[in-house]
């Protein structure tokens, strides 16, 4: 290794070592830290991420990096080195005029916001988070104007969770989507619905951590490099290069949420666990594609998740841990996993009025960056919206637009990530249907395995290497398009509603 490829790596390591106690600290504040706390914590935390944020907005880093860039030098580094080196280039110009005061104000402001979002969604008080949010807005459009100048603010938001996407690319997939499930609703709305209810009974949360330790090994998750905690909501975080985590949230009525968030989480864990080694702790091992990262997830979660067959060999190990399960039949099991209706939160619906919550976010988060809409507006918009896009009004803002938590520390722009995720679903079940042979077997003969090794091998060991554009177009799914997802949409509930 030359002396520059060395002085490099250990860079990383020092600024891993930074990152690492960033993470822990994010992952005690959401898990576990009691309140009196979290202002301490908070301190701490600004601390260590406002030291990774000077490292890497010091002039012997962009040195460092100007060097490495030397087409002599560059053409020798191994391909996740070049990639690495290129994107620290590009965040270094990003970030090196923004003032160190205003990232750790930054830090601290959206941690604290996120706390009063807790408290205001608990309470049904928009008003308490009012000030927060103008102030999270405010100071996003303020970051942009440092690390994006002359850009469009919202596509640049777009950018930083998919790389390459912007409203041009994504208002045409999505007018498609609003358009293809009208009718597709309509049609399942006139026919008969299964009684969720059925599903209700006393469900022992130390059995339901069992089950989800049954749904992270049955789909590949390694216990090794990876364990699980509990939080308000479920989320996965690495901590470091072998320290994966997911979180769940459970209910003692009903086990499905619980299930599916096992699922999801476990898809997300899986693609962080499956990078190529080598590139970790460089940005070639950090895969801020959220589209892509959602992908994963929702492909187990939704795909393979609400597919009957993939309960098929763990559902009796299931019942047996849940009892009160034995009250409903497999079939309406299955029913009551695909039951399709309009309904107020995003995080409990189904796989496809999902869709329609994630485009109603898209456009109010439209309206904030590009119409400047005022915060005093927006509950009312979000009302307005929710009865255009799924005839349904909220009865109050914990129900409407308090019940996420992303806008609270400033993750503006995230949200389109969850449903370009499913519009790439759709194209890598084709592709998996035309690979591996046809996923309804695999998974009916208990082989979930193969498609966890299809997907380790054909997009979770490249970590950030390609783009999610370039990822669909290598295993031959070509141009990203809604088309295969409104045709799995609507082939499934075809079936299972008997349309
Ligand atoms: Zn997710």
């Amino acid at each position: 290794m030359s002396d520059l490829l060395k002085k490099y790596t250990d860079f990383l390591d020092e600024l891993d070592t930074y990152n690492q106690a960033v993470n822990v600290f994010t992952w005690d504040l959401q898990t576990a830290a009691p309140d009196m706390s979290i202002e301490s914590k908070l301190k701490a935390l600004s601390f260590f991420s406002t030291k990774a944020f000077e490292m890497t907005t010091s002039d012997s880093y962009a040195k460092m990096l100007d060097e490495l860039l030397e087409p002599s030098v560059f053409e020798a580094l191994p391909d996740y080195i070049r990639y690495a080196v290129t994107e620290n280039k590009l965040q270094y110009e990003r970030f090196k005029n923004v003032p160190t005061d205003f990232y750790s104000e930054y830090v601290s402001a959206s941690a604290r916001s996120e706390k009063v979002w807790e408290k205001a969604k608990e309470e049904n008080d928009f008003a308490m988070f009012a000030p927060h949010l103008e102030k999270m807005i405010a100071m996003k459009k303020k970051m942009l104007a440092y690390t994006d100048p002359g850009k469009d603010p919202y596509d640049a938001l777009l950018d930083q969770y998919e790389k390459g996407m912007t409203t041009k690319d994504i208002d045409p997939i999505f007018d498609e989507i609003k358009a293809g499930l009208k009718p597709l609703l309509a049609a399942i709305a006139a026919k008969p619905q299964p009684d969720i209810n059925k599903v209700n009974g006393y469900y022992d949360v130390e059995k339901q951590r069992k089950v989800q330790d049954i749904i992270l090994k049955y789909q590949g998750f390694d216990t090794k490099s990876g364990t699980t905690g509990e939080s308000a909501h479920p989320f996965t975080m690495s901590l470091n290069e072998s320290d994966t985590r997911v979180t769940n949230h459970y209910n003692t009525t009903e086990p499905i949420n619980a299930m599916f968030s096992a699922c999801h989480e476990c898809g997300h864990a899986l693609f962080e666990q499956n990078v190529d080694p080598r590139y970790k702790k460089t940005a070639a091992g950090e895969v801020e594609m959220m589209g892509l990262h959602e992908s994963q997830s929702r492909l187990y979660e939704n795909i393979l998740g609400r597919n009957a067959n993939y309960w098929i060999p763990i559902y009796d190990q299931i019942v047996e841990l849940l009892p009160d399960l034995k009250k409903i039949t497999f079939d309406e099991f299955v029913s009551i996993i695909n039951y399709v209706h309009p309904s107020m939160i995003r995080t409990d619906a189904d796989e496809v009025t999902y869709c329609l919550h994630i485009i109603l976010r898209y456009e109010m988060e439209k309206a904030i960056f590009i119409d400047n809409v005022s915060v005093g507006d927006l509950p009312a918009l979000w009302n307005d919206k929710m009865e255009e896009l799924l005839g349904i009004r909220p009865a109050n803002d914990a129900e409407g637009i308090l019940q996420d938590m992303h806008w609270s520390d400033g993750s503006f722009g995230y949200f389109p990530s969850y449903l370009l995720g499913s519009v790439y679903d759709g194209m890598i079940l084709k592709v998996l249907n035309e690979q591996l042979g046809d996923i309804d077997t695999i998974l009916r003969e208990g082989r979930i395995k193969e498609i966890t090794a299809w997907l380790k091998e054909n997009i979770h060991r490249h970590g950030a290497l390609y783009s999610s554009k370039e990822v669909l177009k290598r295993i031959g799914a070509g141009e990203v398009t809604a088309g295969p997802l409104l045709k799995y949409f609507n082939e499934k509930y075809t079936k299972i509603y008997n349309l």
